[in-house]
C-alpha cells in the first residue's frame, strides 16, 4: 500500500469515528440502528466503531424501553466522567490551571503567579507548574488525556505554535510540542477569546445557534467568530482582532503600534485611566484614586454620573465596532464577556442602539445581544479545545489506539 492510501484510510477512520461519536454525544441515548441510518455507514462499521469507543470508556450502553413497548432496546450515550484533562489560561503575570473531566466539572483549580517573561525560562516555568499541579491533584485513578493552553495573542492551533502574545516574549514558540514531549499527552493550544467563543457554542449562551460572535473586554478587546459551528479562521491563522479597528484617528497610541484602536478606549485599563484623568481634572465622582474596573461598574450602578458617562462612551464605540462585525458576518447572536459586564444594564441598551443604527437592518433586527454564559471562568476555553479534538475525531483515534480492542 502506498503512503497516500494509508493516510486516506486513517482519515476515513477518523471521520467515521467522529461522526458516530458526535451523534452519541449530541443525540444520545441513541441506538446503533439509528446511528447507521443517520450516518449512512454500514451497520457492521457502526458496530465496529461503537465497540472501539466502548473499549475506551468514552461511551456506554444504556437500556431503554422501546416506545412501542416490547423488549428493552440497548442505546448508547457519551460517558463524560471517565477522563480528565488539564486546562491552563496564561494571563498577564499569572496563570489559571484547572483539572476538568469531559463534562466540564472542575475537580481542582489554582491561580499562580508567573515570574518569567522570556521564551525559554517562561516555557520552563509553565511546564514545571503544570507538572507540580498534576502531582498535587491528579491521582493514578484519574486518567489524563490532554493538556490545553489558552492565551491572548496569535496562535497556530493546528501546529500548537504561539506566534505572538502581548504579555510575554513568546515568538513562534512550539508550545504544543514542548508539552507533548514533557507529558506524553496531546496538547491543544488556542487563542483565549476564540476558545471561549467555542465554549459558549458547545456549552453556553450560543449553544442554540451555528453563527455567533463573542466579544471579550479585558486588558484588550477581542472577538471569537463562530461560523457554521466552527471557529472562523484563515489558513491556520487567527481572525477576530476587533480591538485593533481604528475608531479615533487622533486617539492614543496602541500597544500594536497604530493609533486610536478600539482597545485604546474599550479595555479595563483604558476605562480606569480615563476616569482617573477626568477625576484629576476636577470632575465629581464617588471614586477617588486606586480604583479598579469592578469599582467603576459598581459606582455606575450606584448612579455615579461620571462613571456612567465613561461607560456610555465605551458602549457607543464598542457598539459601532460590533455593528461592523455584524455587517461582515451576519451572526445569529452576539455575546459579551469581561468585567465590564457587571454594568450590562448600562452598556447593553447603548450597544443595541448603535447596532440598530449602524448594521444592516435585516441583519440587526431581532438579533440577540447579551452577556456571555461564562464570566470569570478563564480555563473553560481549554474544555472547548479538548471537546473539539473529540468531535473532529483526532483525540478519539488516539484514545482508541491506546486501548486493545
Ligand atoms: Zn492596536
Amino acid at each position: 500500500m502506498n503512503d497516500k492510501l494509508i493516510v486516506n484510510v486513517d482519515k476515513v477512520k477518523q471521520v467515521n469515528t467522529a461522526a458516530v461519536y458526535g451523534m452519541i454525544d449530541q443525540q444520545g441515548p441513541i441506538s446503533r440502528v439509528k446511528i447507521a441510518e443517520q450516518s449512512q455507514l454500514a451497520p457492521a462499521s457502526v458496530t465496529k466503531i461503537t465497540r472501539q469507543l466502548l473499549a475506551t470508556g468514552l461511551i456506554k450502553e444504556v437500556a431503554q424501553q422501546a416506545s412501542t413497548g416490547g423488549r428493552r432496546a440497548i442505546s448508547l450515550m457519551a460517558e463524560q466522567g471517565s477522563y480528565y484533562f488539564i486546562s491552563v489560561r496564561l494571563g498577564r503575570g499569572a496563570l489559571d490551571i484547572s483539572l476538568f473531566d469531559l463534562s466540564g466539572v472542575s475537580h481542582a483549580h489554582d491561580k499562580l503567579s508567573v515570574n518569567e517573561l522570556e521564551q525559554d525560562p517562561l516555557t520552563q516555568e509553565l511546564l514545571d507548574k503544570i507538572a507540580d499541579f498534576i502531582e498535587q491533584h491528579v491521582s493514578e485513578q484519574k486518567q489524563l488525556i490532554a493538556v490545553a493552553v489558552t492565551l491572548s495573542g496569535l496562535v497556530n492551533p493546528g501546529e500548537g505554535i504561539v506566534v505572538y502574545t502581548p504579555h510575554y516574549q513568546l515568538r513562534d514558540c512550539p508550545l504544543g510540542e514542548m508539552i507533548e514531549s514533557r507529558f506524553g499527552l496531546p496538547a491543544y493550544i488556542g487563542n483565549d477569546t476564540r476558545a471561549m467563543a467555542l465554549a459558549e457554542h458547545y456549552f453556553g449562551a450560543t449553544k442554540d445557534c451555528l453563527d455567533s460572535i463573542l466579544i471579550t473586554v479585558h486588558s484588550g478587546t477581542s472577538a471569537g467568530i463562530i461560523v457554521n459551528g466552527q471557529v472562523f479562521m484563515s489558513q491556520h491563522r487567527d481572525v477576530g482582532e476587533i480591538g485593533h479597528i481604528q475608531v479615533d484617528p487622533l486617539g492614543q497610541k496602541c500597544q500594536c503600534g497604530n493609533v486610536g484602536c478600539l482597545e485604546t478606549i474599550v479595555s479595563n485599563t483604558a476605562i480606569v485611566a480615563r476616569l482617573q484623568a477626568l477625576i484629576e481634572q476636577g470632575s465629581p465622582s464617588i471614586l477617588e484614586a486606586g480604583f479598579t474596573i469592578e469599582d467603576v461598574c459598581f459606582a455606575a450602578k450606584q448612579g455615579d454620573m461620571l462613571c456612567r458617562q465613561v461607560l456610555q462612551r465605551v458602549a457607543t464605540v464598542l457598539g459601532s465596532s460590533i455593528a461592523i462585525a455584524i455587517n461582515l458576518f451576519h451572526p445569529q447572536k452576539i455575546v459579551l464577556a469581561g468585567e465590564i459586564m457587571a454594568a450590562e444594564d448600562i452598556l447593553l441598551p447603548t450597544i443595541k442602539q448603535c447596532i440598530q443604527h449602524q448594521a444592516l437592518s435585516s441583519f440587526a433586527d431581532a438579533l440577540p445581544v447579551q452577556a456571555a454564559h461564562f464570566q470569570n471562568n478563564p480555563t473553560i476555553g481549554g474544555l472547548a479545545l479538548v471537546k473539539r479534538a473529540l468531535l473532529d475525531g483526532s483525540l478519539l483515534i488516539r484514545l482508541i489506539n491506546q486501548k486493545p480492542e
